[in-house]
């Protein structure tokens, strides 16, 4: 069994991982992908301190550096059950999907998160090529250039008042009769010279010369009509889905499911922490994810340390 065992192998696990391990105590780490998200990405230029690098970079030496301590790393491991100490202080229990179980004095959940897709044809193939989840991330990259963002909620309007600043154009496709963020959020919108609405429209496909997107087709859904839009970026902006069906009944999640967390990174039960992409934390970046990791592992010490001696 470990004092520390994480749940989860991206920025947040492997911060949380290393933050445990400089303590001494017996830490592993058991993810599905060690990586992460970080694993999906092309390039990153708001870590800060590094101006540039590539996702597949990063995860390898976000591992290299776990490698540095002593900690077990156990990769291609899915959880699909928590069941929580009885007694405080006792070990709980993840129950992995191959039916073997892990123990812990203390968890943390790092288990992250994962962009709801569109799921039409050339959503996959141009992905990082055009196709884009992550407006804080990549709008950059796309500066003077024409742009939609999918999803008319808060955070689709939201990327769009934010990509208006720095692209020349964005279209916003909405699938409702109406876009569904705050009102004053659609106020600013409006007030944007370069930013057109359309709703009442499903995204059918994106197009693409091969190499990059150069644009998307939508259907009317009053009319039926098909209608092409020539750009260059699609953002979409559709949901941000916590991996954290396999929680359901052990800790206490908000209505979107993610992890309900204080300012320690402690959840509803205690020894029991979370941090980055899978927690109610406001906002999804890897900074921040490895910040949320490394609190969570100095809160489950300071938890380890105060536990009476048996
Ligand atoms: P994740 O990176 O999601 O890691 C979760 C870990 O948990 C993985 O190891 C996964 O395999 C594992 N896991 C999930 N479920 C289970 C389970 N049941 N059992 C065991 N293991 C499980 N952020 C930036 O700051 N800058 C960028 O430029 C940037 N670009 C991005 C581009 C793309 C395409 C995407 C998708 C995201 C981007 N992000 C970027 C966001 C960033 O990747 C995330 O905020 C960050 O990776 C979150 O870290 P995390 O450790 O919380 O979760």
């Amino acid at each position: 069994p470990f004092e520390v065992l994480i749940v989860g192998g991206g920025p947040a696990g492997a911060a949380a991982a290393i933050y445990a391990a400089r303590k001494g105590i017996r830490t592993g780490v058991a993810a599905e992908r060690f990586g992460g998200q970080v694993l999906d990405t092309m390039d990153i230029e708001n870590f800060i301190s590094v101006s540039h690098t590539e996702g597949p970079k990063l995860a390898s030496a976000l591992e290299a550096h776990v490698k540095d301590y002593d900690v077990e790393i156990m990769n291609l491991q899915k959880a699909a059950k928590l069941i929580p100490a009885q007694t405080e202080g006792g070990y709980h229990e993840v129950v992995l999907e191959n039916g073997a179980s892990l123990k812990g004095r203390t968890l943390i959940l790092s288990t992250g998160a994962r962009w709801r897709q569109m799921g039409v044809p050339g959503e996959d193939e141009y992905r990082n090529k055009g196709v884009a989840y992550c407006p804080h991330c990549d709008g950059p990259l796309f500066k003077g250039k024409r742009v939609a963002v999918i999803g008319g909620g808060n955070s689709g309007v939201e990327a769009a008042i934010d990509l208006a600043g720095i692209v020349a154009h964005v279209t916003l496709i909405e699938y409702d009769s109406q876009l569904r963020a705050d009102a004053v959020l659609q106020r600013k919108l409006a007030s944007l010279p370069n930013v057109k609405i359309i709703t009442s429209a499903l995204t059918t496909k994106v197009d693409g010369n091969g190499e990059r997107v150069t644009g998307l087709s939508y259907k009317d859904r009053n009319h039926g009509a098909e209608h092409d839009v020539e750009l260059e970026g699609i953002f979409v902006q559709i949901g941000l889905v916590p991996n954290t069906e396999w929680l359901k009944d052990a800790i206490a999640l908000s209505p979107r499911g993610e992890i309900e967390i204080d300012a320690r990174g402690e959840t509803s039960q205690p020894g029991i922490f979370a941090a980055g992409d899978c927690t109610t934390v406001p906002y999804k970046q890897i900074v921040i994810a490895m910040g949320a990791g490394s609190t969570a592992g100095l809160s489950a010490f300071d938890y380890l340390i105060r536990l009476p001696t048996s």
